[in-house]
């Protein structure tokens, strides 16, 4: 008998995680693996951060901190939201969790109530189609071309739309397209959000500090929806930090005083020392703290993306931001391997790489687009010049 609740029943692992998990594996049995499977920058914390980590801990700063997050932190998050963003805040709508997926959670289960509709911009990050499911809550998702850059139109976005949308998520830069919503974009958006006055918007912005096209604009700015916009961010991706688990919001009052409630009661705050790493990080100027990271994903972007449009078959867009490729793939459907089994979607083409390149993708179905795979390149330029080889030898052999 089934013991688990029909909520976990529904649930799905999440396909970024499945996949690192398999190439984990697989490389504990001896395999050569090339994981461009997660979302992850390899660089390593830049040093003035785990300076004041270690002072921390020197510090004996070991106790539980304030649910939201520690005073100082959450008035410089302000500072930063401020300096980067022209976002104002004060500290009471901020809440720092553990990472910003979790940010995401408590805004979706202080905001979604049974049968309300979440409209997701596909291709969507994979977590918020399962966070939306987990409460209770019906993702509506709306598709978009590679030929626009993965960019759904303000019509087909209003078509979706019922009486029933609480809540739009989606992120710029894009996990899985890469793609940035420019400003005049987003003002596009809000001017036909503006009449439905009851949906919310969830605005992701953890890629903040990785975009080249050197155009970072917060939704949240704009006058008609500040009220109802919750801005997401983190230290995971632009300061290199995925394992210190640390994201935040910056949202309408009423909205943070409900994510403190529900954070109180399933984690309490994030880690102490972890929360002053944060504040190093926040409180540093981007320019001088990342820009190498950005520098150098830029030019494993402009590689990849050559060999990848070298590959007969493979159509990739070039990506604004992040570190991730979406290329469509879909030419390869309906084509056999060498056992005579038929490719019959991106997860098959994926699962295909993995056993035959053994290189790691995540597929675009958990992305909500199914003609694609997402490829991160956040890895060393000869990981990805191996990885493309590998790739295009797999793929020739199928017929
Ligand atoms: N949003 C997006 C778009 C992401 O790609 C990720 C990746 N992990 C997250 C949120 C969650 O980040 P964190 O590691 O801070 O939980
Ligand atoms: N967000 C990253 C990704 O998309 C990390 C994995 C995860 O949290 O899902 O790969």
């Amino acid at each position: 008998m089934n013991k688990l609740s029909t909520r976990i029943n529904n649930l799905s692992e999440s396909a970024t995680l499945a996949m690192s998990r398999l190439s984990r594996e697989l490389k504990q049995q001896g395999k050569d693996v090339i994981s461009l499977s997660l979302g992850e920058p390899d660089f390593n914390t830049p040093d003035f951060i785990k300076k004041s980590a270690v002072q921390a801990i020197n510090d004996n700063f070991s106790h539980y901190t304030p649910v939201p997050g520690i005073l100082e932190l959450r008035k410089s998050i302000c500072e930063k939201f401020y300096r980067d963003n022209n976002l104002e805040f004060n500290e009471n709508q901020i809440v720092v969790s553990t990472g910003a997926k979790q940010s995401i959670a408590n805004v979706c289960l202080s905001l979604l109530d049974k049968e309300d509709e979440v409209i997701l911009l596909a291709p969507y990050w994979v977590s918020y189609f399962e966070i939306v499911k987990l409460c209770g809550a019906k993702p509506i998702v709306v598709e978009s071309k590679i030929e626009n850059n993965f960019k759904s139109s303000v019509k087909e976005i209003e078509k979706k739309i019922s009486n029933k949308t609480k809540l739009l998520i989606f992120s710029s830069p894009c996990n899985p397209s890469g793609s940035v919503y420019s400003k005049k974009e987003l003002i596009l958006m809000a001017d036909m959000l503006k009449k439905y006055d009851n949906l919310f918007v969830i605005s992701d912005e953890i890629y903040e500090h990785i975009n080249f096209t050197n155009e970072h604009y917060s939704f949240g700015l704009i006058e008609s929806m500040k009220d109802r916009t919750i801005t997401v961010n983190g230290v995971s991706k632009g300061f290199a930090m995925t394992g210190w688990r640390v994201g935040y919001i910056g949202a309408p009052e009423f909205i943070a005083s409900a994510c403190n409630k529900i954070q109180g009661q399933i984690t309490s705050a994030t880690c102490s020392i972890a929360q002053k790493a944060t504040q190093a990080a926040v409180l540093s100027k981007p320019e001088d703290s990342t820009k190498h990271m950005k520098i150098e994903f830029k030019k494993r972007r402009d590689l990849i993306v050559n060999q990848l449009s070298q590959i007969e078959g493979i159509k990739c867009n070039v990506p604004d931001g992040a570190f991730y490729v979406f290329p469509d793939i879909s030419y390869f459907f309906d084509k056999k391997d060498e056992n005579n089994s038929f490719i019959k979607n991106s997860n098959d083409l994926s699962m295909y790489l993995l056993n035959d390149a053994h290189v790691a993708t995540v597929a675009g179905d958990a992305f909500g687009t199914s003609e694609c795979i997402r490829i991160s390149y956040a890895t060393s330029t000869k990981n990805i010049t191996e990885a493309t080889q590998r790739i295009k030898k797999s793929l020739e052999k199928l017929k």
